[in-house]
């Protein structure tokens, strides 16, 4: 990263400054008046010196103090220069020690030895006292010009690599940063600890499965998908899961973000997949995990691309080569997690690559009740706590806004020095949590969720009753990380082949179904409702154009088949004539009212059944098949 780069070199540049100042400051302070020889001599003689010490090399001295000096200092000290100012600083002895020492070090001075056989005698001469002292010259000067410095730069760097943090060593730059999880069972993540998100939860726990026991698949035949792209909304448990995977496999699991791959030296990418891939290899069975792998899966630039490839891009093509060129027997998988699978590149969603996909989404009520119990384990709650009040209170959120409720009640139970946790301070909790995701945007309201409710009742209704609509499996108002509010799953028209004006019809009218229902009952229609009507005048004009259904203009296709002329992408508008295209407009507009009459009588019919459907909707947030059957009755044969 760039950022890294330019924090490195301002790293150095201090620590070769912080050197240059330690050199002045340690060797040049010490220097010490240095006399020649004969001054020496001529000083000794004049008596001007009090006291020597001799080394083998030198002779370190001190002249005597001039004696009115002597004096001065003396009664400065006594009285005070101008008496009151200084009577506040009391001197302390050790003060007056420090000041004896500066004293004496201006008088000090050094000489070189020469050979003198009357040096002895001079100084008894002169009636100095002297002193010898064996020095280790070599040793001291070794050790404060090679030994402190180093010991000072070596310090520095350890204190610099720290701050940088693991894993930033310039040496390492090509090797693979992936943490191994280690299997340290007391902070072992396991499926209990994840809850809520159950489809997901299964279907990996046959990777588990594989990986404890490979021969048992291969055996058979089977193939084991390479790899397993976990998608959903931030929040949900993804990173959690497959953390729960690797403990429950019991295998090594080789665990990076797809950020570790951008780094600030070309080429580096690549090189930490090809060593990653290495590594598992060696270790397998094993699984190979890369968080948010958007960071390196982006769609690459399609067309012409002007600044040739750039390093992400690298980064990902490696990663595909690697990917396409292990056999997955051996027992590696590869995981990943993602909350923006519409911008991962296609070709990692190919089959052979990651062709599983599954989905971890925002749990419904009994989901969110279920992680409520995760979460308070280890928490002390009063008798007063509901959990199941607690998930009816919090729709919409997922496992990390749940776990940050939770944590959040316990800081404020601390807070207010109870010893257990309350439902107030769980309330309290969920307020401020909430406040904190509307100014996201990521809550929807009240109101906004009984429109929901009765949209997607209205859908439900509509299928379940209209001939040729698909029947309704699931009903759901959790909302969903992609955009949509709610959703009723139906069986999708791409799994058909054949299908009969009357089917198209059908399918139509349960599209409109949900707008219906909101104009029934709240007398206007909201935004909801757009991608059902992109949907509606898709299948429409397709039933003109593409399957010759009209009524003026029987059995006429109207596509030009070129080689993009893929059904669903739309006729193409050059084929006919003026009148033609008002014609078609004119028969999509007539199919899509008619249909929308049908659908609004349909539920006005049975506005009991709809109030039923969007009250139970609104009471359990998801309502299966048995229930939509049991409000619905029977669905009517067709
Ligand atoms: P994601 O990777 O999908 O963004 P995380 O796995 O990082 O979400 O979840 C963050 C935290 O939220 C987890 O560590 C866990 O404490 C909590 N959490 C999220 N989902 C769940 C869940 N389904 N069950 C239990 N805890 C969850
Ligand atoms: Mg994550
Ligand atoms: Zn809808």
């Amino acid at each position: 990263m760039e950022k890294r780069a330019k924090f490195s070199i301002w790293y150095y540049l201090i620590v070769f400054l912080t050197i240059f100042l330690l050199q002045i400051l340690l060797f040049s302070g010490s220097a010490v008046k240095e006399i020649s020889y004969s001054a020496f001599v001529d000083s000794l003689q004049a008596g001007k010196i009090e006291r020597v010490v001799i080394t083998q090399q030198k002779i370190i001295g001190l002249f005597r103090a001039p004696k009115d000096s002597l004096k001065s200092a003396a009664t400065k000290s006594a009285k005070g220069e101008k008496g009151v100012i200084h009577e506040i600083y009391k001197k302390t002895p050790w003060s007056l020690q420090l000041e004896k020492y500066e004293e004496e070090l201006k008088r000090q001075f050094q000489v070189v030895r020469v050979d003198d056989d009357k040096l002895i005698e001079r100084l008894q001469a002169a009636g100095v006292d002297f002193r010898g002292k064996i020095e280790s010259n070599w040793f001291s000067n070794f050790l404060l010009n090679w030994i402190i410095p180093l010991i000072i730069l070596a310090g520095l760097w350890v204190i610099i690599f720290r701050r940088m943090g693991p894993g930033s060593q310039v040496l390492s730059v090509g090797k693979s940063k992936a943490k191994i999880y280690a299997e340290d069972p007391k902070n072992r993540v396991t499926f209990k600890d994840v809850a809520g998100i159950d489809e997901a939860v299964e279907e990996v726990k046959e990777v588990v499965e594989f990986l404890k026991n490979p021969q048992k698949y291969t055996r058979l035949g089977a193939k084991l998908p390479k790899g397993i792209l976990l998608v959903g909304p931030p929040g949900t448990g993804k990173t959690l899961l497959a953390k729960a995977v690797a403990g429950e496999a019991g295998v090594p699991f080789f665990s990076l973000s797809g950020s570790d791959f951008v780094e600030m030296f070309v080429g580096v990418g690549a090189a930490r997949v090809r060593d990653l891939f290495a590594e598992a290899k060696q270790k397998a069975p094993c699984i190979i995990f890369i968080d948010e792998i958007d960071a390196i899966g982006k769609r690459r630039a399609g067309g012409v691309i002007v600044g040739g490839h750039d390093e992400r891009e690298n980064t990902l093509n490696q990663l595909l080569v690697e990917m396409d060129g292990f056999d997955p027997t051996i027992g590696i998988i590869l995981m990943a997690a993602t909350n923006r699978p519409d911008v991962l590149d296609p070709a990692l969603l190919r089959p052979g690559r990651f062709d599983r996909q599954i989905l971890v989404d925002r749990p419904d009520l009994n989901g969110r009740v279920a992680i409520f119990k995760v979460h308070t384990r280890k928490l002390v709650l009063d008798k007063n706590v509901d959990l199941r009040k607690l998930a009816a209170q919090t729709p919409g959120f997922a496992g990390a806004e749940i776990a940050n409720v939770c944590n959040e009640a316990a800081l404020l139970a601390a807070r207010k020095k109870r010893n257990k946790v309350t439902m107030e301070d769980f309330m309290e909790a969920i307020e401020r949590v909430i406040a904190g995701l509307e100014k996201k945007n990521k809550l929807i309201n009240e109101r906004e969720r009984q429109v929901v409710a009765y949209h997607e009742s209205g859908h439900a209704i509509v299928g379940h009753f209209t001939p040729g609509a698909d029947p309704v499996q699931k009903v759901s108002i959790v909302p969903r990380g992609m955009g949509a509010l709610g959703y009723t799953l139906q069986t999708p028209l791409e799994d058909r082949y054949l299908m009969s004006r009357n089917e198209l019809l059908g399918k139509i009218k349960g599209l409109l179904g949900g707008r219906a229902a909101e104009e029934i009952v709240f007398g206007e229609v909201s935004t909801g409702a757009s991608n059902d009507l992109e949907r509606v005048a898709q299948i429409a004009r397709n039933m003109i154009t593409v399957y010759g259904m009209s009524k003026r203009l029987p059995n006429l296709s109207l596509v030009q088949q070129t080689q993009q002329g893929f059904l669903g992408e739309g006729p193409q508008t050059s084929a006919h004539s003026e009148k033609i295209a008002q014609l078609i407009d004119d028969e999509v507009l007539e199919i899509i009212r008619e249909c929308y009459q049908d659908a609004k009588q349909l539920l006005t019919e049975k506005r009991d059944k709809l109030e039923k459907m969007a009250q139970t909707l609104l009471e359990k947030e998801v309502i299966t098949e048995e229930t939509i059957v049991e409000i619905l009755g029977p669905r009517p044969q067709s």
